[in-house]
């Protein structure tokens, strides 16, 4: 049986791109390996711009009700201390950006999508399947068999291993475009309420190590590193938290030894390598459109955008009885008109603090909440 649309990959963006066009009355296949609820590594942090789009698709009350664990300041750590706080502005909606497990965060965005109409199916997609240049559907293995299943639009939300992308791209992301992160929960640090901190230090520039708390002396740490940088040296980064972890102000803040748990490593692709996300019959969206913000490692946000973007231009497309690249190729634009100025400033501070770690001592010194580099981390929280 031909489906109308399959996504594959029932992270956030996924969810979120079937939820939006189950909504405007398509019939959708949502595919995923893992059931849920599933952990994904992460930081945890999930920007109030995220929050209000998932808002804009009728989850106000569930997010309310679910009680995410609000975040309203930020705090960010230049490499010889000097600190810059800021109060976080809720979003137009009055939504607060939060931190919260994706255990708990993607369940509840997966099953929204199941609760509008969505089908979903437990299965690996091996790969796209493609006749006459076109994408015509997935081959995937359901309960132990490879079966092919045929749609007339394919959304590729299988993260930044996708498969689909790998498939359909004929670049390759380069390591100066990719980093690795590390994400651990520690039970018992004493944290500051409602404040996400972020500490940007000589051994991991270009990156940062995090703290997100999220209420009773949890919290998600973590740290990332560009990928070339990373290559780089002779630390791996289970040393590199635990350097973080032993500086003098944050191991104070320790109370019962710092036992981590659920430590886990992945990779992250920055939207600062441009890259084709329209193709003939597919589009890519969040992680497997590599849009990651090259300076804060944020990709929620920019994911769930994409997400309302890919469902606008499929469903204008499945109108006009047209999936071909030219139909589709506005997808490329609309990513380009919402997210390209944002992420060549971020790749720009980036870069500038790789080259001269001094500037994020100078800029966070004088330019305080005012500067590039608090703003575009504020902006994204
Ligand atoms: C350590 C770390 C910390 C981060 N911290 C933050 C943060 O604090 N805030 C933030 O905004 N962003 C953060 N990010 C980035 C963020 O995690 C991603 O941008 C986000 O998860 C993207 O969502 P997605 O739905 O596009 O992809 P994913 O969340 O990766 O979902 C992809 C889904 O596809 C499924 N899948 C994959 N392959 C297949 C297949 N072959 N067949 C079927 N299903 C498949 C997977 O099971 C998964 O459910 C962090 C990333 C890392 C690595």
């Amino acid at each position: 049986m031909e489906r109308e649309i399959i996504v594959v990959g029932a992270g956030p963006s996924g969810s979120t791109t079937a939820t939006a066009l189950a909504q405007k009355g398509h019939n959708v296949l949502l595919i995923d390996r893992q059931q849920f609820p599933r952990d994904k590594t992460c930081g945890d942090g999930i920007p109030a711009g995220a929050i209000e789009i998932l808002y804009s698709l009728g989850m106000k009350e569930r997010i309310q009700d679910a009680g995410f664990y609000p975040v309203t300041r930020i705090l960010l750590s230049s490499p010889r201390g000097y600190v810059v706080e800021a109060d976080l502005k809720p979003g137009k909606m009055g939504a607060n950006s939060c931190v919260v497990p994706r255990t708990e965060f993607d369940a509840l965005i997966q099953q929204y999508a199941v609760d509008s109409g969505v089908e979903f199916c437990q299965a690996q997609v091996k790969e796209p399947i493609i006749e006459d240049n076109r994408v015509v559907g997935v081959r995937a293995t359901v309960n132990g068999n490879l079966q092919e299943i045929r749609a007339q639009a394919v959304v590729a939300a299988d993260g930044v291993t996708s498969v689909v992308a790998r498939t359909l791209r004929d670049d390759k992301q380069e390591d100066g475009h990719r980093a690795v992160a590390l994400r651990t929960y520690i039970t018992d640090i004493e944290e500051n309420p409602h404040q996400v901190e972020f500490y940007l230090y000589h051994e991991i520039l270009p990156g940062y190590a995090w703290i997100f708390p999220y209420g009773e002396g949890k919290a998600n740490v973590g740290l990332g590193m560009r990928l070339d940088k990373f290559r780089e040296i002779d630390s791996s980064l289970e040393d590199l938290v635990d350097i973080f972890l032993e500086m003098p102000e944050i191991k104070k803040r320790i109370r019962r030894g710092g036992e981590l748990n659920d430590t886990a490593i992945w990779q992250l692709n920055f939207g600062s390598q441009p890259i084709k996300k329209a193709y003939s019959g597919a589009l890519l969206v969040g992680d497997a459109a590599g849009l990651i913000n090259p300076l804060t490692g944020g990709g929620i946000h920019n994911g769930l955008q994409s997400a309302v973007l890919a469902s606008d231009v499929i469903h204008e497309a499945l109108e006009k009885k047209d999936t071909s690249l030219k139909q589709l190729a506005v997808y490329d634009d609309l990513i380009n008109e919402n997210m390209k100025a944002n992420m060549r400033k971020s790749y720009f501070l980036q870069r500038s603090l790789m080259r001269i770690p001094i500037w994020a001592d100078l800029l966070i010194r004088w330019g305080g909440s005012n500067s590039d580099i608090a703003n575009i981390f504020i902006d994204k929280l």
